[in-house]
């Protein structure tokens, strides 16, 4: 979405608000408990995870900002407080909106680059910003839980976590999982195809056949089902990186996916969007 927001938003800065505003109106977070400690709240931007126990609340990301008090009020339902930990996946405004709000209180833990593309994006308040951070991997331990942060790199971003619960047997994958759909890859921010795949197929490889998947977007998920979408992931890039060192039109390429690959081109990354983002890794 970070692309799309800096092209819209100083030129439409107040209808872009409202419009903002009325979306986020109409959201509700829905929980759905996921195992032990752990719930997934779904609401608008990329997937919650939650762990409430006796050492308190921990969240995996928080959407947008106009969300934090929805978000606040969901946890509390759950039995949950304010989150005294609350980890990052990577940089991306619909995974860190809340920071701000949530960092006045709680400590936000992520990828070194996490807090480095945060202090580079405008007006994003202190508040908000990583004051853990670390280069490669991490442990937390919190509610009777060992989490192991396992950084990512060069995949969606340059600054991707994977977030398992090991005691749980639970992975939040960020957006390295957008469950039965193409994925959305920031070349701009340091992400690359080759990384991203190589990146889920370790974590496929680290992770127990039973654990609970959360995915940054889309339903909960198991093991299967992130094979599954990280093998459409590798087909459907081999098929239009053929398709365009033959000098197929663009547009064609698209098409053909549309039909290999009937509904995992939807909202922000459809076919066409998925062919742009396999021309720019190819040409980066
Ligand atoms: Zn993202």
């Amino acid at each position: 979405m970070r692309l799309f927001f800096r092209l819209l938003l100083p030129l439409t800065l107040t209808t872009q608000t409202w419009a903002a505003e009325d979306r986020f109106a109409a959201v509700d977070i829905k929980p759905t408990h996921v195992a032990g400690a752990i719930h997934m709240l779904e609401g608008a931007g990329g997937n919650i995870g939650l762990s409430i126990g006796d050492d308190g609340t921990l969240i995996v990301d928080d959407q947008y900002a106009p969300l934090g008090d929805k978000i606040q009020a969901a946890i509390a339902e759950l039995g949950g407080d304010q989150p005294r930990l609350i980890l990052n996946t990577h940089f991306h405004g619909d995974h860190t909106g809340s920071n701000p709000q949530f960092g006045r209180t709680g400590t936000i833990v992520a990828h070194d680059n996490v807090r480095i593309r945060l202090l580079t994006t405008a007006n994003f308040p202190r508040t908000g910003l990583p004051l853990v951070t670390y280069d490669d991997d991490a442990t937390v331990h919190f509610n009777d839980d060992t989490i192991a942060l396992i950084h990512l790199p060069n995949g969606h971003t340059d600054g991707d976590s994977a977030v398992w619960f090991k005691h749980s047997n639970v992975v939040h994958m960020g957006d390295h999982f957008f469950n039965g759909r193409f994925p959305y890859v920031d070349i701009d921010s340091g992400g690359s195809i080759d990384g991203f795949i190589a990146n889920v197929e370790n974590v496929l490889a680290l992770v127990p056949d039973d654990i609970k998947i959360i995915p940054g977007h889309g339903a909960l998920a198991s093991k299967a089902d992130l094979q599954s979408t990280i093998d459409a992931v590798k087909a459907s890039s081999a098929s239009v990186r053929a398709g365009l060192s033959n000098g197929d039109d663009a547009a064609d390429i698209a098409a053909t996916l549309d039909q290999d690959y009937p509904g995992w081109g939807s909202g922000f990354i459809n076919a066409s969007r998925w062919v742009a983002i396999i021309l720019a890794d190819a040409n980066k």
